[in-house]
């Protein structure tokens, strides 16, 4: 039998101590059934006595019939218990400063009268019905035998969990492997709360949980307090795929789940960030690229179908020819003479190898190399006639403090000419809203933009902007990028560079379509 641990999930309280998010209460009830959709076992949804709004989100969240448990923070005071109860919560999770600083300076009174009133606030919520933890905060730097006689007393008022709080990330893996197997020997249910000041969050969790912790506290993206706490994602796949640990998690759902959870928190995650991060199983060097297609195992730490993402290969100054023989392949172009491809068009030796070097010579300028850029090059070297069924004729926004932002557009699409206009939240929007309307009248109305990033690519109001949309049409997928001083300018030129590319229709000369064949477990793409 696998030993299985339990995740209680943070991210709507310590998450949201992130400096500069705050979820309202209806994003709050979306992310929480998110989890507990997932398999999360308890979700830490807010401090009730913060707000009338947290109480309203934890009280909405308590009552959404959700099978995790649902628990509000709370200090050691009546007023935050009974703001907690007041929610419905199934349990409450009262914070003990353990350690001598913080008892000393931020409560200043003694030892003996701590423990006096962690055991009377304990009490007093277990005689209302619900589940207590305590969350011993900075326990990491606490006197350990005075942690441990805290947990025994707190243990008899019949606290149900026993939560060490490496609270400013200090812990190390050995010191968390002795704490925890120090107080298992008490019989306690322990959680581990750990924070990745130093970068050791999951690290400390992992070794908590091998010595006894039967909980660990986790938040989506390791969102957090300064540099965050342990992340969902990291611990669980840790656990699970190192160390044979269960937990009650849908792994192949963790992906969703971060991405849902840094839309809503308006926080993208970096690019390199373990497991969800953009180039987290993003391949671009031609050695690798050609070694994963040889074998999948040889640059991947496991399958990343696992936690719901598809492996991509990237365009760059590291591309090879492994890739650009795959992505030629994949619109349909053949580089093998004695295979007739679906658009009868063959790209011979040397011009693969004019391609990997116009693509090397981009990535060497620093540049992003999009799909359509790529394309470009394919079209460029290969003669290959495209026809561009969208093009922009002119553009004007108005926007500004009391107007509604307002885009009119003069495009054609096949060569008739359509003149629009739209309302956004900003221009931007205005203008995207525009296009989208002038193209759904020529029935191109199927494109969903999946990204959009915009960089300044040099410092002042005057810098050029590249803008990078990834769109996606059935299961087709697009990077394309446009740049102007103008942002909406920018913005709009990108949308129809990647919309272009997704309803090609003729090329050559010839009435074949660019073959969209089923990607396997492939996705095509610069980001
Ligand atoms: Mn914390």
């Amino acid at each position: 039998m696998k030993r299985k641990v339990m995740i209680l999930d943070t991210t709507l309280r310590d998450g949201e101590q992130t400096p500069g998010i705050s979820f309202t209460p209806e994003e709050k009830l979306k992310i929480a059934m998110q989890l507990d959709e997932i398999g999360v076992d308890i979700v830490e949804a807010g401090t009730a006595v913060v707000s009338e709004g947290e109480r309203r989100a934890i009280r909405d969240i308590a009552n959404a019939g959700l099978s995790a448990k649902v628990c509000s923070f709370a200090r050691m005071l009546r007023d935050d218990i009974d703001a907690a109860l007041g929610c419905d919560v199934d349990a409450v999770n009262i914070v003990v400063p353990v350690s001598d600083a913080h008892i000393q300076k931020k409560l200043r009174i003694s030892r003996s009268e701590l423990v006096e009133r962690a055991v009377e606030a304990t009490e007093y919520a277990k005689a209302h019905g619900v589940e207590v933890e305590i969350s011993a905060e900075d326990a990491s730097r606490a006197d350990f035998a005075f942690l441990k006689s805290v947990f025994k007393h707190l243990s008899e008022a019949s606290a149900d969990r026993l939560c060490v709080c490496d609270t400013v990330g200090v812990l190390t893996p050995e010191r968390a492997k002795d704490i925890f197997g120090e107080l298992k020997k008490e019989n306690f249910t322990l959680s581990a709360h750990c924070h990745n000041d130093i970068g050791l969050a999951t690290a400390n969790s992992v070794a908590a949980v091998i010595s006894g912790a039967d909980f660990v506290h986790v938040t989506v993206n390791g969102m957090g307090e300064r540099a965050g706490n342990a992340s969902l994602e990291e611990v669980v796949i840790a656990l699970e795929i190192l160390y044979g640990i269960d937990t009650n998690i849908k792994k192949e759902r963790i992906y969703e789940t971060s991405l849902i959870v840094r839309k809503l928190a308006k926080m993208p995650v970096a690019p390199n960030k373990p497991l969800v991060g953009d180039n987290a199983f993003t391949h671009e060097s031609g050695m690798h690229v050609h070694g994963t297609l040889a074998d999948e195992r040889l640059y991947e730490p496991f399958d990343p179908r696992i936690i719901g993402r598809t492996r991509r290969f990237a365009f760059g100054k590291h591309t090879g020819r492994a890739s650009v023989k795959m992505a030629l392949d994949e619109m349909g172009i053949s580089t093998d003479q004695s295979r007739r491809s679906p658009t009868g068009i063959f790209a011979s030796e040397e011009q693969i190898d004019q391609i990997i070097s116009r693509v090397k010579e981009l990535g060497d300028k620093g540049k992003l190399v999009t799909d359509a850029d790529f394309q470009a090059i394919v079209d460029d070297v290969l003669q290959i006639k495209r026809e561009e069924r969208i093009k922009l004729i002119d553009l004007s926004v108005v926007s500004g403090k009391h107007v509604q932002p307002t885009a009119s557009l003069r495009l054609t699409v096949d060569g008739e000419e359509i003149v629009v206009a739209d309302v956004g939240v900003g221009p931007v929007d205005a203008a995207i809203n525009a296009l989208r309307k002038a193209l759904s009248s020529r029935k191109i109305d199927d494109v969903r933009l999946d990204e959009y990033h915009v960089d300044a690519i040099t410092g002042g109001t005057d810098a050029l902007v590249n803008v990078v949309v990834k769109v996606s049409r059935g299961d087709k997928t697009i990077t394309a990028k446009g740049v102007s001083e103008d942002i909406v300018l920018a913005s709009v030129l990108a949308m129809i560079n990647g919309i272009n590319r997704l309803y090609e229709r003729n090329f050559h000369n010839s009435t074949i379509r660019i073959r969209n064949k089923a990607k396997k477990n492939t996705e095509l793409s610069a980001r």
